[in-house]
């Protein structure tokens, strides 16, 4: 029997279990936040993985058909896109490229960075990102993402329209500031529809699997794209996990990013893609089981792109 060189391949089964049964646990101490009311709304307990190494080997657990909103994990995916399509001048002229100490969400960072957001992964930089899509309304520039990205892997991600009018409940007065901001400044045109679009790609929805292929195209996109995904692997190493980044660098040593439905991508380079789900986070907004999960993997098998 061969066996393989692929590390990721090499958990077993019982192994995650014990681990995705203390990432539940040690999620109590998590909170679910507040400001969108259907998101707050999440079951606690539930937890989904889904670990795809490049040798083809999957393995998942827990509640693998759940469906649940990228919200900022889609922000690795919009940068790639972008790069794709309008090359590498024409996005890092409209964000940075440097990791932010600052909050997703920070006003302040944005106003020291004299409107310019730091980088993709932060609300400014995605909502800025956002007005750059193809399309001549949010509805069309989200649908040519959303097609873009199934294409590439056949996922199902699909605009969930219920956390979307839950979103525009209430509307987010942070990202209005940040919006209104950087129009003054002149890396936006027009907020509205930066905004509308910022939110529907926030709410595009899918499951572990959705998101594992997904993750995969970041790991072996093809030659065409390596050096884009390359990019955006970076880019999720050193700012994907907010200000907590470079503390998860020595800890983890793997390019991650999550949102604040719980969702965590995490991709290794040459090896493959781990995706989790549990929504309860941790002060920095990142989730708690997901985090543990993520660690306990990485310390296991050797993982961290440092070893
Ligand atoms: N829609 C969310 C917001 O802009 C996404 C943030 C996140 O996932 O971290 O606040």
């Amino acid at each position: 029997m061969k066996i393989s060189t692929n590390k990721l391949s090499h958990l077993q089964p019982e192994q995650l279990n014990a681990w995705a049964t203390e990432a539940i646990n040690r999620s109590k101490s998590g909170q679910i936040p507040a400001y969108i009311p259907l998101l707050a709304q999440a079951d606690r307990q539930v937890f989904a993985v889904q670990i795809r190494a490049i040798d083809g080997q999957i393995l998942s657990w827990g509640s693998t058909a759940q469906t649940f909103p990228l919200m900022s994990v889609v922000k690795p995916f919009v940068l790639l896109y972008l790069l794709c399509t309008l090359g590498e001048k024409a996005v890092f002229d409209c964000v940075g490229c440097d990791p932010s100490e600052m909050p997703f969400n920070s006003l302040t960072q944005l106003e020291i960075d004299q409107g310019k957001p730091r980088n993709p992964m932060l609300n400014s930089g995605a909502i800025a990102l956002a007005s750059l899509l193809p399309g001549k309304n949010a509805v069309e520039r989200c649908q040519n993402l959303q097609t873009w990205l199934n294409q590439q892997v056949n996922s199902q991600l699909f605009v969930d329209e219920l956390m979307l009018d839950s979103v525009n409940a209430m509307p987010n007065q942070n990202n209005w500031d940040l919006a209104l901001e950087m129009v003054q400044s002149g890396y936006l045109q027009n907020s509205a529809i930066a905004l509308e679009t910022y939110n529907r790609l926030c709410c595009l929805s899918g499951t572990v699997d959705d998101l594992a292929k997904l993750g995969m195209v970041l790991v072996n996109g093809g030659e065409a794209i390596a050096e884009h995904c390359r990019t955006v692997k970076a880019l999720m190493a050193t700012c994907g996990l907010y200000e907590a980044s470079a503390r998860l660098a020595l800890r983890v040593g793997i390019p991650a990013k999550s949102g604040v439905s719980g969702a965590m991508l995490s991709v290794i380079p040459g090896e493959g893609a781990i995706v989790s789900y549990s929504p309860p986070l941790n002060k920095e907004g990142n989730s708690v089981g997901g985090l543990f999960l993520l660690e306990q993997i990485s310390k296991a098998l050797r993982l961290s792109v440092f070893d």
